[in-house]
């Protein structure tokens, strides 16, 4: 009897090691840490490309009020004061309100606007343009390919190679440290699972 007790003891901790390896090709472990993500947002995934159409009500249920406030109220934070406008980590950084990849860090540059500045995302189906003729300018909005949220807008004072100036908001950007160890509020989705 202690030796099937031993038994099953062992194979219950070979279980639970087993669900908690994480990898890309992973689907099923991949969607259990975008919940772990955003548990009160199910719209959010890092996996689904599959475009989304919902009402504002419906975001401001999922939402918190301050992204809520730039991704659908097309609000803008403060220059200076958002958590990545100097910020030099290595990673990538999806839309904070539906999990959609939009830039890596690598094309990111110093820019002295005080929001994060991009020279492209990181593919063309990132984002949608859009042309804004609010507060007596005409700019160009950039929004979430997938889910419309508004990030920012798009100027052509950027750097080589594309000469392009991605100008985003802090706060609809959600940022993944490369090697998922360290740093940046997503990464704790896969500290907790280590
Ligand atoms: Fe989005």
């Amino acid at each position: 009897m202690p030796c099937m007790l031993i038994f099953l003891l062992v194979v219950s901790v070979f279980h639970v090691g087993c669900s908690k390896v994480n990898s890309p090709e992973n689907e099923t472990a991949d969607t259990m840490t975008d919940q772990k993500a955003r548990p009160d947002n199910p719209y959010y995934s890092r996996t689904d490309t599959t475009k989304l159409d919902l009402p504002d009500s419906v975001w401001a249920v999922v939402l918190t009020e301050e992204v809520y406030e730039v991704a659908r109220k097309k609000g803008t934070e403060k220059a200076f004061s958002g958590q990545y406008w100097d910020f030099e980590g290595k990673g990538t950084y999806y839309c904070a309100a539906c999990g959609n990849a939009l830039f890596r860090s690598d094309a990111k540059f110093a820019s002295t606007c005080g929001w994060p500045s991009f020279f492209e995302p990181i593919r063309e189906q990132s984002i949608v343009y859009q042309p804004d003729s609010s507060h007596g300018m005409l700019r160009t909005e950039v929004v979430c390919g997938r889910c419309g949220a508004h990030l920012g807008h798009i100027f052509d004072d950027g750097p080589p190679p594309t000469g392009k100036r991605f100008c985003m908001n802090s706060i609809v950007l959600d940022f993944e440290l490369d090697g998922n160890t360290g740093g940046g509020a997503s990464s704790l989705r896969y500290l907790s699972l280590q």
